[in-house]
C-alpha cells in the first residue's frame, strides 16, 4: 500500500465513525454538540483530552451555529461556535482537526484558563500553542504528511512570519520531507 492509499484508508475508517450532520434548516442557532458531531467520544484524540469525563462533557456541550469564521469557543460559558457554511462545505479532515483543536479549548476553559489572554500574541498564547500542538499530533497520527499539515496550519489570518513562529512554538518536527505517512 503506498502512503497515499494508507492515508486515504485511515480517513475512510475515521470518517465512517464520525457523522457530521449537514445543517439544512435551523430554528434556533444553539444546539447540542452531540446531535451534530457523532462518534467523537470514541476517538482516541478526544478521549485524550477529557479522559473518563469524555461522554459527560460532550453530552453537555452546546454548539452555536454562526455566520462568520470557522470555529471557536465562547469564553463566557465555554460553548463551541461553528460556522455552519464551513461545516457544510469545508474539508472533512480540516473540520475534524479543528474540532480536536477547539475541544482542547473547551477543556482549558473548564480549567479556568483565559482563552483570549491579551498578554500574548495569538501564535504565542499558551492555550493556542497547546491546542495547535494537539491537533498537529493527531494529524500526524492520521498519517498526514508534513506538507499537508503545514497547509492545514496556513490560514488567511497568519502571516508567513506568524506561521513560522507558530510551527516553532508547536515544537513538532514538520520539516522532514514528505512520504512520512507511517503506520501507527
Ligand atoms: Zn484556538
Amino acid at each position: 500500500m503506498n502512503p497515499f492509499e494508507y492515508v486515504m484508508m485511515r480517513f475512510v475508517r475515521l470518517f465512517r465513525q464520525l457523522h457530521l450532520s449537514r445543517l439544512i434548516w435551523l430554528s434556533t442557532s444553539t444546539r447540542m454538540f452531540a446531535d451534530y458531531f457523532k462518534g467523537f467520544e470514541k476517538t482516541e484524540a478526544v478521549r485524550g483530552i477529557f479522559g473518563d469525563q469524555t461522554e459527560e462533557v460532550l453530552a453537555n456541550l452546546k454548539v452555536e451555529f454562526v455566520w462568520f469564521g470557522y470555529m471557536g469557543v465562547d469564553n463566557t460559558d465555554g460553548h463551541l461556535m461553528v460556522n455552519e457554511r464551513y461545516l457544510n462545505s469545508g474539508d472533512q479532515t480540516d473540520i475534524y482537526l479543528d474540532v480536536v483543536h477547539e475541544l482542547c479549548h473547551v477543556k482549558q476553559w473548564m480549567e479556568g484558563r483565559d482563552l483570549f489572554d491579551p498578554n500574548y500574541d495569538y501564535v504565542d498564547r499558551p492555550t493556542e500553542v497547546e491546542a495547535y500542538r494537539y491537533a498537529v499530533l493527531e494529524a500526524k497520527r492520521l498519517g498526514l504528511s508534513n506538507r499537508q499539515i503545514l497547509e492545514y496550519l496556513q490560514t488567511e489570518w497568519l502571516s508567513p512570519e506568524d506561521l513560522k513562529k507558530l510551527v516553532r512554538n508547536i515544537d513538532v518536527d514538520l520539516k522532514t520531507p514528505d512520504s512520512d505517512a507511517q503506520p501507527l
